[in-house]
């Protein structure tokens, strides 16, 4: 059996040899053979000399360098696309993701599981502010889409024939933890602390956790697009009401001027209408976003044992 690990780096220099260090005699104290796949996703420092360097070393492992940043689901993607193993383990680059769990993992694994997932005992530190808009996120994904994925993360261990599967996904912009859900097959789930991060700074800014989570919404479920078609119902069957006593009031002579309730309801409903317009906006971009089949990511160079094409398809004639 081989197992892969995939480690995805954005400008994470110290973390590479610390992880490495950490991660290989886990691995080859559990099984003979192993990859370590690392991707870098486009980082700015000296994480790609790193990398280089440690496969120069050591054969089994290998890296992808992304052309740019690309983010992390991508370098989730471009990694799932090209390891080997019978099973493959992801994990952050920064220890968050404690490996002495990987033991436990495969073991899971080989007890016949296809998706082995890890579940965040607690959150690690972290500040309130992005506690409480995890928090509302994850229940807002639940309620719209019927997965809960609270205190869910990245760090899975899967089946070959899970990623399979997932190569079969043609969506541009993928959401892995819910997608992974949405793969079905036997799961076990395990739980771990989240570990604090070792060296360098987490790489999350509050928009790209917004673009995330819009992302991961919009990908699941066309709730919100139905929700507007009911908001609308309810709009009709009030003015219909309303139309009936204003019809009333003006027959019997008893109309008023107003001007205010006119205003108000002007505000009220073209607010809704262009909240909901923006809406339709989002997903009128995502389709925008996926019709132009642009590729996930862009491999720049490779280091150690890949088949990646790295050109890319030749030049017409
Ligand atoms: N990462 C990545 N591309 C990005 C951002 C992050 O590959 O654009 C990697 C990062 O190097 C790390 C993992 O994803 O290995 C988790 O990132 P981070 O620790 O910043 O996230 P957090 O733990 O704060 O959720
Ligand atoms: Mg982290």
């Amino acid at each position: 059996m081989k197992i892969s690990l995939l480690i995805p780096f954005y400008n994470e220099q110290e973390m590479v040899p610390i992880t490495l260090d950490t991660v290989v005699p886990i691995l080859s104290s559990v099984c003979e053979d192993y990859e370590i796949l690392m991707v870098d996703d486009g980082s700015t420092d000296e994480t790609w000399s790193f990398i280089e360097a440690a496969c120069r070393d050591n054969q089994r492992l290998s890296g992808l360098r992304l052309s740019r940043n690309f983010g992390k689901e991508a370098a989730i993607c471009a990694g799932l696309d090209q390891v080997t193993g019978d099973a493959v383990i992801l994990m952050d680059g920064d220890l968050q993701h404690p490996p002495e769990h990987i033991p436990e993992m495969i073991r899971l694994w080989q007890d016949g599981n296809d998706i082995v997932e890890g579940v965040k005992k607690s959150r690690g530190r972290e500040s309130l502010t992005s506690r409480m808009n995890a928090s509302l996120f994850y229940r807002l994904f639940h309620r719209l889409t019927g997965y809960d994925l609270r205190n869910a993360s990245d760090f899975k261990l899967l089946d070959k024939r899970v990623v399979r599967q997932w190569r079969r996904l043609q969506e541009q912009d993928t959401f892995f933890r819910g997608l992974s859900a949405w793969l079905g097959f036997k799961r076990a789930v395990f739980y771990f602390e989240v570990a604090e991060r070792k060296a360098g700074r987490s790489k999350w800014s509050p928009f790209k956790l917004l673009s995330l989570s819009l992302n991961a919404i919009t990908g699941f479920t066309a709730v919100p697009l139905h929700a507007i078609t009911i908001l609308g119902l309810i709009m009709l069957i009030f003015s219909a009401v309303l139309i009936v006593q204003t019809l009333i009031t003006f027959f019997s002579g008893h109309a008023q001027t107003g001007f205010t309730t006119v205003i108000l309801l002007q505000l009220l409903i073209g607010g809704c209408i262009m909240v909901s317009l923006g809406l339709i906006g989002i997903y009128i971009a995502r389709i925008f976003q996926e019709v132009k089949g642009r590729p996930r990511y862009i491999v720049s160079e490779t280091a150690g044992p890949v088949e990646q094409d790295v050109e890319g398809p030749i030049d017409r004639p």
